[in-house]
């Protein structure tokens, strides 16, 4: 599932693309495309020029010159690639939003003109929405990213020392801390050596911090890399697999040995997801 590195790098690489280009056209195709709750079907975009891209945690968002804006989530497996209108359809195509070219590209062929949401596992969704403290609706009860200035390290760390439940779903709660998924919270418990289940408020203040930095390095790292390409479903705008995945140090690498003192990495099942970790290091 792509996670904040992962949003991250096709953010950045949609800005390069679309930024104050209008939209000419825009079609969906599948009935789970468009997020129920869009104000509206997406053709709504249709003649608006696109202002800025945007992220908070896994979510993005297309800033129009509009009072609505564009937001996407990639859910499980959603793309969103930059291609030619010469290409043929990919087999799980969900939505086509055209763009007009780009100025000063008149004349020339423009090879990079409609936005493609691919989707195999349709979790993901497109949605029309209105604005809320320069956030759209589906992102206002989401907490700040450790990337976002407003960020406050502090309260993140008081909020999580004081619940009974273990650490891992805490820095997965997108409403605690946003962007963290599955594999990058296994990589920031292994960084600060704190195993998935122990329960957050036995942990201390500094521990908490230690994991909170793990967590952003670690995303930062991947971020420089274009993401994890873990199950080969995240792609960035270009249709190319980031490489963090050679990276990892104890997700998907259950069964070999730990790099920091060569115990076997665990794979187990834990709150519906399966949690990697050093039995040694990590208590
Ligand atoms: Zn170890």
């Amino acid at each position: 599932m792509p996670e904040l590195p992962e949003v991250e790098t096709v953010r950045a690489g949609l800005e390069k693309y679309v930024l104050n280009r209008r939209i000419s056209s825009a079609h969906s195709y599948h009935l789970r495309a468009i997020k129920p709750s869009s104000i509206s079907p997406l053709a709504a975009v249709v003649g608006a020029k696109i202002r800025a891209v945007k992220r908070r945690g896994k979510f993005l968002w297309f800033e129009l010159d509009r009072e609505f804006t564009l937001v996407a989530h990639l859910g499980m497996s959603g793309q969103l690639l930059i291609s030619s209108k010469q290409l043929p359809d990919q087999s799980h195509l969900r939505a086509r939003i055209e763009l007009q070219k780009a100025a000063g590209l008149a004349g020339k062929k423009s090879a990079s003109d409609e936005i493609r949401f691919i989707d195999q596992r349709t979790f993901g969704w497109l949605s029309i929405e209105q604005m809320h403290d320069q956030v759209p609706t589906s992102v206002a009860h989401i907490a700040y990213d450790p990337f976002e200035a407003d960020f406050n390290l502090k309260e993140v760390i008081t909020n999580i020392s004081s619940r009974k439940s273990a650490i891992k779903p805490a820095i997965l709660n997108q409403e605690i801390i946003s962007g963290i998924g599955n594999i990058y919270a296994d990589e920031a418990l292994w960084r600060a050596k704190i195993h998935p289940e122990i329960i957050c408020e036995d942990l201390s203040e500094d521990e908490i911090k230690k994991l909170i930095n793990s967590a952003k390095a670690v995303m930062k790292s991947a971020i420089k890399a274009g993401g994890t390409s873990f199950d080969q479903q995240y792609k960035n705008v270009n249709g190319a697999s980031g490489y963090f995945s050679r990276s990892l140090s104890v997700y998907g690498r259950a069964g070999q040995p730990c790099s920091r003192c060569s115990t076997l990495i665990r794979r187990i099942a834990f709150a519906n997801r399966s949690s990697h970790f050093c039995p040694r290091c990590q208590r």
